[in-house]
């Protein structure tokens, strides 16, 4: 099964596709977290990437598209996968989509998830990192996921913020990209929803009302999977 998730940073995405992950027995590929693991390693990746991400600008597609085509062929892809922060612009799906028709791989399903922009970065702002495992869902503002104290609730572990996302100005350039319908996400988006209409209804394209809580949201999600 090889599924794209799409929703504006802070939509609660990453804890969704801890789910997708689970149901499917596929890989969750974060683009933001393979960037971040190469900050945090100091690889020649990571420093190239690190000035955009702290500004919230997206790193160029030059570096991030065959980075991620590259990542979609290792082994454990291999029964399929969970793509989550690619693409992000126009340029990214047409690149993904020419690269999957080369390879005879298809794509199954679209989710987005849908989040008024304020309540998003209120998240964002709230988010804690567990530094044992990236699924462990942590925010201070969300009693679902609130922290035990300043622990993971999950596994007791440390918790860290992203530099981006204590930063209101990289938070805006975010989502401006994301809610961006020429060329930013919401275009790749609209790219999908019309190779759906398509291609009668291919890719399977699931809508997620990203307000309710957690286990709303989840319940919503397994019912639409199917
Ligand atoms: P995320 O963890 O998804 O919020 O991503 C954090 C940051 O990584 C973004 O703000 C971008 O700077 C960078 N990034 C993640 N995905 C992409 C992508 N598909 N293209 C370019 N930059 C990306």
């Amino acid at each position: 099964m090889n599924i794209l998730f799409f929703g504006p940073n802070g939509s609660g995405k990453g804890t969704q596709g801890a789910i997708v992950k689970e149901k499917f027995n596929i890989p969750h590929i974060e683009t933001g977290v393979i960037f971040r693991d190469n900050i945090s390693r100091r690889t020649d990746l990571g420093k190239e990437a690190k000035g955009y991400i702290d500004r919230g600008e997206l790193v160029p597609d030059s570096i991030t598209i065959p980075m991620i085509l590259d990542r979609l062929k290792a082994d454990d892809g291999k029964n399929g996968w969970l793509l989550d922060g690619f693409p992000r612009n126009l340029t990214q799906a047409q690149e993904l989509d020419k690269a999957l028709k080369k390879e005879g791989i298809n794509l199954d399903i679209v989710i987005e998830m849908m989040l008024d922009r304020q309540i998003a970065k209120n998240r964002i702002m709230g988010r804690r990192l567990c530094v044992n495992d990236n699924n462990h869902p942590n925010n201070i503002f969300i009693d679902a996921i609130k922290p035990d104290g300043d622990k993971c609730r999950v596994c007791g572990g440390d918790l860290k913020t992203r530099s981006d996302d204590q930063d209101e100005a990289a938070i805006d350039k975010r989502h401006n990209i994301y809610y961006d319908s020429e060329t930013g996400t919401t275009a790749a988006i609209n790219y999908y929803k019309d190779l759906s209409t398509k291609q009668e209804g291919s890719p399977k394209i699931i809508d997620l009302d990203g307000r309710p809580g957690v286990q709303e949201v989840t319940a919503e999600l397994v019912a639409k999977l199917g």
